[in-house]
């Protein structure tokens, strides 16, 4: 069995929701924006975000700032804001020491993404990162999967896992890319998605299940 490993960021490695929502506060306090771009904002990043967010803002509520200026802003506040558990830190440290290739597959922007690596400590653990930005692909497309592949130096053919939270892109995806896949419970199960190999309540007790599959 190889030991390669592909995560999702947002959601199982790290609590985008609660960084958001801080980041969020911080930006319109910041930039002394009105209740209404606050509540445009949660709304409008509720799932992702992007450049193009940013210049949207600009223009529904007539801001000086530029697009790229508020971007960056949001990006830097975000990277400050978010969090891995540090039992999540060590069990992706004891998959290294376990000779584990581990990757992270994301959908998102390139930079907000990395950033956000950097700033919970994860980038210095993971062996390459694919995020959706890189190529304007996201989960559930197999190119991802590849890209991320390619980046750790394996490839799709030597199998592996994938672990995250969202069924379709992650499960759905890892599944099509010929991975073994853990599922974090939360969201609904869609009904026609096979089923997932594993699924777990928290990201530490599937890197128990990576950990006691290869003993
Ligand atoms: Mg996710």
């Amino acid at each position: 069995m190889s030991r390669i490993a592909f995560f999702d960021l947002d959601g199982t490695l790290a609590d985008r929701q609660s960084a958001l929502s801080d980041a969020v506060t911080s930006l319109c306090r910041a930039n002394a924006l009105p209740p209404e771009a606050e509540q445009w904002l949660r709304a409008e990043l509720v799932d992702r975000a992007n450049a193009a967010d940013f210049a949207r803002l600009r223009e529904v509520f007539g801001l000086e700032a530029s697009a790229p200026q508020l971007w960056q802003e949001y990006v830097d506040l975000m990277a400050a804001a978010v969090t891995c558990r540090p039992e999540v830190l060590e069990g992706l440290a004891r998959l290294r020491a376990a000779a584990w290739t581990i990757g992270v597959i994301t959908n998102g922007a390139s930079d907000i993404q990395r950033a956000k690596l950097a700033g919970t400590g994860l980038a210095s653990l993971v062996d390459g990162v694919a995020a959706s930005g890189d190529l304007e692909i996201r989960k559930p497309d197999r190119r991802l999967f590849e890209l991320g592949a390619a980046r750790c130096g394996v490839s799709l053919a030597d199998g592996g896992w994938m672990i995250g939270d969202n069924p379709v892109g992650d499960i759905g995806g890892g599944h099509q890319a010929g991975l073994r896949t853990i599922w974090l419970r939360g969201r609904p199960w869609p009904d026609e998605l096979a089923a997932p190999h594993h699924a777990v309540d928290d990201v530490t007790d599937a890197i128990t299940i990576l950990l006691t599959e290869t003993e």
